[in-house]
This record gives C-alpha cells, sequence and structure tokens, in this order.
C-alpha cells in the first residue's frame, strides 16, 4: 500500500476544501493548512481506500453518490462523523437517518 502525501495546494474545485485521491493522496487548500476537522475527514476516505482497494474505492464512492447523494452517502457520513468530537457527540440527523445504510455497509 503506498504511503500517504498530504498536498497542500492553491485550488480545489469549489465547493470542496480538501479532497482524496487515492492513491495520490489527500489534497487540502492551502488556506486550510492546520484545520483538523478537514484532515481527520479526509484522512477517512484514505481508510477506505486502505481498506477498500483502489477500484472499489472510486467504484462504491461513484455508485454510492449517484444512489444516495452526497450528503447521505455512507462513505461520506462516515468521513464526516469522524471529524472532530463534537461531530461524534452531535451528529446530525442525516447520520441517524442514515445509519442503517451504515451498517448495510459495514457489517
Ligand atoms: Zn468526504
Amino acid at each position: 500500500m503506498k504511503r500517504l502525501k498530504i498536498y497542500y495546494i492553491r485550488y480545489i474545485l469549489p465547493p470542496y476544501r480538501g479532497i482524496t485521491i487515492p492513491p495520490f493522496g489527500i489534497f487540502i487548500k492551502k488556506e486550510h493548512k492546520g484545520n483538523q476537522k478537514i484532515l481527520n475527514h479526509d484522512l477517512v476516505h484514505w481508510k477506505q481506500y486502505q481498506r477498500m482497494g483502489l477500484f472499489t474505492f472510486y467504484f462504491k464512492y461513484f455508485k454510492q453518490f449517484l444512489i444516495y447523494g452526497y450528503n447521505k452517502m455512507p462513505m461520506e457520513i462516515e468521513a464526516r462523523y469522524e471529524e472532530d468530537e463534537y461531530t461524534k457527540k452531535h451528529y446530525s440527523e442525516v447520520y441517524h437517518k442514515s445509519k442503517h445504510l451504515l451498517r448495510k455497509l459495514f457489517h
């Protein structure tokens, strides 16, 4: 498995502040360097890639995106949940509504 590289770059397609592009690494907008929430979020996507492998990561990501949309897709929900202690304790309705989706995906 390729070692993780994190790049801080000037431009990322809006509205994204950070993006994980396996197997290359994590790309974060320069102005958000030091934002732990963004880093934690994208580290989850990197772990998903390691867990699933390259092909499955992209396949599942786009499949979920098409089926559930960005806000309700399990891979984004998992990443959002891990952003910080606050999101873990006070997770939004979206998460609770989508718990069954997470269960389906990971168990
Ligand atoms: Zn994400």
